[in-house]
């Protein structure tokens, strides 16, 4: 089969150009056992012709970002993050505005991002998919300052996000066990929402704020969702019994979330969010500490990404 090259489509120019050089950072922390065999899947899977690669171990937070400006510096074409959410802000916060390409291998519990992008959660097709993946540029967001790329969320999300942090347990497994047990406990609270002229005055169970469409999981948040298009999904759950939430969760992994009728959505470039008392945050599923302000901007053709050209 014909591979096509990533960046020239011309069959006699592409048999001249020399190899893209490819790093992939490996998070060993991150919600799967990858990093194990990692080098194997690559060097089976990948194609050898247009790609020479190397892999690189993360060893600490906020390493996978020191590690992506050192690809930079050094040339390398194409940075993949193999990890989750968290680990690809890591990389796209090394690597936002810039020329290099990041690309992403699942790697972590839920993978939003990958999702959302087409990889999947199985490593070996992700990387078979890097072999015919196109540059494009996408959005990404902060969060009173803090970068992230698919999605970030006031309220409960934050809650959970605070218990994994505490938790050594990674997978879907401790995942649901703080889903669950954080959607018992958490205490909704009013919020003040502010977007481009729209308010919205509530207690809100969570507000979640997307660049990507999926929490990971096949948890579809903010169906609507574009990477591309400049805006946010703002998507707002108001406090009602909890066993409505547990209700709603076939409606989310189809993409019909936005038919529950305790879910309102909108879209925006600018939101910000007020609340009566302090209350968890995260981004791309990073626990943010608690705030009573929290603002939220885009950031719009910000990161050159890799993305699978067929799902
Ligand atoms: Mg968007």
């Amino acid at each position: 089969m014909h591979q096509a090259h990533p960046y020239v489509k011309h069959a006699y120019l592409e048999e001249l150009l020399p190899p893209k050089r490819m790093v992939f950072l490996v998070n060993p922390k991150a919600g799967t056992r990858a990093h194990r065999h990692i080098v194997r899947a690559i060097n089976a899977h990948l194609d050898h012709r247009q790609f020479v690669y190397t892999v690189w171990q993360t060893e600490r937070p906020g390493h996978a970002t020191e590690l992506a400006h050192k690809a930079r510096q050094e040339g390398y074409d194409i940075i993949v993050s193999v990890g989750g959410d968290g680990s690809a802000q890591e990389v796209a916060t090394a690597l936002l505005h810039t020329d290099a390409v990041m690309g992403i291998l699942p790697a972590g519990s839920g993978n939003g991002l990958a999702m959302h992008l087409g990889y999947g959660r199985q490593l070996e097709r992700a990387i078979r998919l890097l072999n015919t993946a196109q540059v494009r540029t996408i959005d990404c967001g902060r969060v009173n300052g803090h970068l992230f790329v698919n999605v970030s969320g006031v309220g409960y999300d934050g809650a959970v996000a605070q218990r994994m942090q505490n938790s050594h347990c990674r997978g879907f497994w401790p995942y649901l066990y703080h889903s669950v047990w954080g959607g018992l406990t958490y205490r909704p609270i009013r919020c003040t929402l502010e977007a481009e002229g729209q308010r919205f005055e509530r207690v809100f169970f969570v507000v979640s704020v997307a660049n990507g469409s999926m929490y990971g999981y096949h948890f579809h948040i903010a169906p609507d969702a574009r990477l591309d298009d400049g805006l946010f999904s703002v998507v707002m759950f108001e406090n009602v019994p909890r066993w409505r939430y547990f209700f709603a969760i076939p409606s989310s992994l189809s993409g019909r979330l936005y038919e529950e009728r305790f879910v309102a959505h909108f879209q925006a470039k600018e939101v910000k969010i007020t609340c009566e008392r302090p209350t968890f945050a995260h981004a791309d599923g990073e626990y943010l500490g608690q705030g009573d302000c929290f603002r939220f901007e885009i950031v719009p053709k910000a990161l050159k990404m890799f993305v699978p050209t067929r799902h």
